[in-house]
């Protein structure tokens, strides 16, 4: 059975003052939250403040960033144990933003997926097509593609226990989210294909999709089948957006299975 999981991305964006009033209307807000998932991915350099306010909350410490070493002379770098040691349960790998300007790619990528599962964090893969891509009609192959070089380098069992959010680079941060539809035949497809090699693995992941989520359009992702919730950027950085994201997949009937 797949939970609805919501997840905040804060980006590069506040400072102690504005994430510190944040949080706490989030932890007030949420505070009667049981039926599905939330995560906030706060910059890396306000984990530590953020999850003091954490503790017994629903709320759980996603970070949007790791290196592929443990330890080491690796100056500027945050390794996967260290953000285990802020209670940090998901991290954000294969961004768009990240593969952009930091031309990070899918055997670099699933380097950092490998050290997160070998610590026992959980990688939340995203993976997208750009809009030359998606007009040609490529997304699936896209999609399938970035998939399959994790696949291949750490085989199908990766997946257990991991996320995926689909992100298509030209509805982040644009205003225009991608149809609903479409993004349930995208979905399928991911979960198809990781069928092919392990049914019960592609039953239990999570696929979430994520651009342009708002309050206003996030019911109509949630009630596509293979859409199991949503990766929210700008909407997360506002608090009555966010609770409303959030309240909408708490009372959404996925979050009531019969
Ligand atoms: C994102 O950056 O992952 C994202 C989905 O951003 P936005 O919601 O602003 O499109």
């Amino acid at each position: 059975m797949r939970r609805l999981l919501i997840i905040g991305n804060w980006k590069l964006n506040g400072n102690k003052n504005t994430i510190t009033n944040l949080i706490i209307t989030l932890v007030n807000t949420f505070n009667n939250i049981s039926k599905c998932s939330v995560a906030i991915a706060p910059p890396v350099m306000y984990l530590d403040i953020i999850n003091r306010y954490l503790l017994n909350s629903h709320i759980q410490l996603c970070a949007q960033n790791v290196d592929i070493h443990l330890s080491g002379a690796f100056t500027g770098d945050i390794s996967a144990e260290m953000l285990q040691d802020l209670n940090v349960r998901y991290t954000l790998i294969g961004h768009s933003e990240r593969r952009i300007h930091h031309k990070e790619n899918d055997v670099y990528i699933a380097k950092k997926f490998f050290i997160l599962k070998k610590v026992g964090l959980i990688p939340i893969l995203c993976i997208g097509e750009n809009k030359k891509e998606y007009d040609s009609g490529y997304t699936q192959s896209v999609c399938i593609n970035q998939i399959n070089t994790i696949i291949k380098l750490l085989g199908i069992e990766a997946f257990k226990n991991a996320v995926i959010a689909y992100e298509p680079i030209w509805a982040i941060g644009s205003g225009v989210s991608a149809s609903p539809e479409n993004v349930q035949l995208v979905h399928k497809s991911i979960r198809d294909y990781i069928a092919s090699y392990d049914a019960s693995i592609a039953d239990k992941i999570t696929i979430q999709y994520g651009g342009s989520v708002t309050p206003e359009n996030v019911t109509q992702f949630f009630d596509q089948k293979d859409i199991d919730g949503v990766l929210v950027g700008a909407a997360s950085l506002n608090a009555n957006s966010f609770s409303m994201i959030v309240q909408t997949a708490e009372k959404h009937k996925k979050s009531y299975p019969t």
